[in-house]
């Protein structure tokens, strides 16, 4: 996969298929991985801050969700053309989780939000196995992280808004057991409705 460099910043030329195939093959493999959407602001913001740029770049998949990406690769005679954002990245793969019977965890959100978001999913998804949840204003980050490696959860969305999401998932990745890692912002919200 060639990505793209916008201000030095990577973007994933994948699209929701080419990504879903991708995740299914590094999860068999064991290997974890990174979703971060990226739009015309973070690229502005990365582009005063390494250590966001570092974040960004570190990540497995940069994902196109932003018009102003989409201009600027026609430009550049790139190969992106449309958006992959983050809250359809979500839903399609929580479409794959149900389908292929993977686990889920959601992180994030204020309680009744996070508990009607995963309501709703299950509903509109036969077969998803959410099997934990929790708010993002939880304190004990030590029982956080036992509870989503109990639950043996394979793919874990973190609303807590950017870069606070992203820069969790960077510190915490290496203790979690998890093998997909998505940075999901209002998207709990969107899905309870
Ligand atoms: N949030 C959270 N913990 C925090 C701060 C925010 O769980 O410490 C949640 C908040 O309840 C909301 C989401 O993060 O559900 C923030 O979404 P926002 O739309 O601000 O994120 P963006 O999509 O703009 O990155």
């Amino acid at each position: 996969m060639k990505k793209e460099q916008y201000l030095g910043v990577d973007v994933s030329p994948l699209n929701y298929e080419e990504i879903i195939d991708d995740i299914r093959q590094r999860i068999e493999a064991g290997k974890q991985s990174t979703i971060i959407a990226v739009n015309p602001e973070k690229v502005m913001a990365a582009n005063n801050n390494s250590d966001l740029k570092n974040l960004i770049n570190d990540s497995t998949y940069q994902i196109p969700d932003g018009v102003g990406i989409i201009l600027a690769s026609k430009l550049k005679k790139g190969n992106i053309r449309s958006r992959v954002t983050g809250v359809d990245m979500m839903e399609r793969l929580i479409r794959f989780a149900a389908e292929e019977d993977r686990k889920v965890f959601l992180y994030g959100a204020k309680e009744e939000v996070v508990v009607k978001a995963k309501k709703n999913l299950e509903e509109k998804y036969q077969g998803l196995n959410i099997v934990g949840y929790e708010n993002g204003y939880v304190q004990d980050q030590e029982a956080l992280l036992k509870k989503i490696n109990d639950s043996e959860a394979e793919l874990l969305f973190v609303a807590m808004g950017s870069p606070k999401q992203e820069l969790w998932i960077q510190e915490n990745k290496p203790k979690l057991a998890v093998k997909v890692f998505q940075g999901v912002g209002g998207s709990f919200d969107v899905f309870a409705g």
